[in-house]
């Protein structure tokens, strides 16, 4: 935590922290004093940018990014074949919106890489940095385009407060090169190749301008005006994965007795009701983001050398290997070294020239079974099959 009172508020309300503080205004000046510590896949996602950045801008493809590494912040990532095909997803996209721009109206669209904005003008502070934007003149249309590297939860587009608060920011850039009032539209894109999503990896929500400005005017602004406020309140949810102060938030400490209130409340010390069960399940989110930063925390001090009771740093469980020359003795001693070739998964196949495209003709869902998301989960409530149907397709036994 930094007490120093160096802290700078507004670095807290740009583009990339609002659907943070859109949801939880608290959050601004709760992590106005706590340390932006990246994690591990934060910086994997910032340097699958810069790669991003470097293919747009050059035209070039992503596996021959200059020594097929990627300096972040003093470390280095490989741009392996999971980046590069990743990247290579929105380079293709990006490519074909130019592409088709080109065929039916002979010109090339304008392209913007890593666009910086302020709309100090609106509230002083307000700032963001856009992937990609598209300014496609004779269509009156504006694209914001934002890649995500993210594997684990797909982002929605529709609404998306990161996605407008880019589109306002673009509006206003692009009105100090031509007149703003030329856009008509807007089309605010995702494209989150590494992770499944029912309307594609790339998707696009489709806005105006004055729906922009509404959201500027009636949702952004305000919502800004009460993260300054003092003691604006905080909210739990998935947002607070992203926020530097999960570890110190009030909030998330008073979500584990969720737990011990359900069990306060029951009559009956052997039941759980269907309520207080659902009432413990919605409280696992957010109990589970704040145990997963307890335990970076912890890491994190013990590998500074700091005491921690009741903790210590161990060797992680290692997978056997062979040594040196075990392939020739394998031989020597005429064992059985080499599995027959086989099919590449669709994950696989997505990763070599060409897979991508017959992954999406080839490559299908098998049902999997059920399991519990949460009631905003994205995908559609199924019902739970009666015992009777699911046996009725098992077949009858000879005995
Ligand atoms: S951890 Fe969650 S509830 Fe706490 S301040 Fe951050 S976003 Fe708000």
């Amino acid at each position: 935590m930094n007490t120093s009172g160096s802290h700078n508020i507004h670095s807290h309300i740009g583009a990339s922290a609002s659907e943070r503080f859109l949801e939880c205004p608290g959050s601004v000046q709760l992590a106005a004093h706590c340390e932006n510590e990246s994690k591990d896949y934060t910086r994997l996602g910032t340097a699958a940018h810069d790669v991003a950045a470097w293919c747009l801008e050059t035209g070039s493809d992503p596996m021959f990014f200059p020594g097929g590494k990627v300096l972040h912040a003093g470390e280095e990532f490989p741009v392996d074949e999971d980046m590069a095909a990743a990247v290579g997803e929105y380079m293709d996209y990006v490519l074909s919106r130019m592409e088709l721009y080109h065929d039916l109206e002979g010109e090339f669209p304008t392209l913007f890489v890593e666009q910086g904005f302020d709309l100090d003008h609106v509230w002083a502070g307000m700032y963001g940095t856009s992937d990609c934007v598209l300014w496609f003149p004779k269509w009156g249309l504006l694209e914001v385009i934002d890649y995500k590297h993210g594997e684990g939860i797909p982002v929605q587009v529709v609404q998306n407060p990161q996605l407008q608060y880019y589109a306002c920011g673009a509006i206003h850039r692009l009105g100090a090169a031509t007149a703003s009032s030329e856009v008509e539209q807007v089309k605010l894109t995702i494209c989150q190749p590494r992770c499944a999503h029912p309307s594609g990896y790339t998707r696009s929500w489709d806005t105006t301008v004055e729906d922009l400005m509404e959201f500027l005017t009636n949702v952004l602004v305000p919502g800004i005006k009460e993260a300054l406020t003092p003691g604006a309140p905080l909210k739990d949810g998935p947002h607070c994965r992203f926020c530097p102060a999960r570890l110190v938030c009030p909030m998330l400490t008073e979500r584990f007795e969720t737990f011990k209130h359900a069990a306060d409340m029951d009559a009956d010390p052997t039941v759980v009701s269907d309520l207080q069960l659902g009432e413990m399940y919605e409280a696992t989110e957010t109990v589970r983001i704040f145990m997963k930063a307890v335990e970076g925390e912890t890491y994190k001090r013990l590998t500074r050398g700091l005491d921690i009771p009741g903790a210590k740093l161990v060797n992680q469980k290692a997978q056997r290997a062979w040594k040196e020359g075990a392939v020739g003795a394998a031989k020597a001693a005429g064992l059985e070294c080499y599995q027959a070739p086989a099919f590449n998964s669709p994950a696989q196949m997505e990763k070599v020239p060409g897979g991508r495209e017959f992954a999406r003709k080839w490559a299908y869902k098998p049902e999997a079974g059920l399991t519990v998301a949460r009631a905003h989960d994205i995908r559609d409530k199924v019902s739970a099959r009666r015992a009777v149907e699911v046996f009725a397709n098992v077949p009858a036994s000879d005995t």
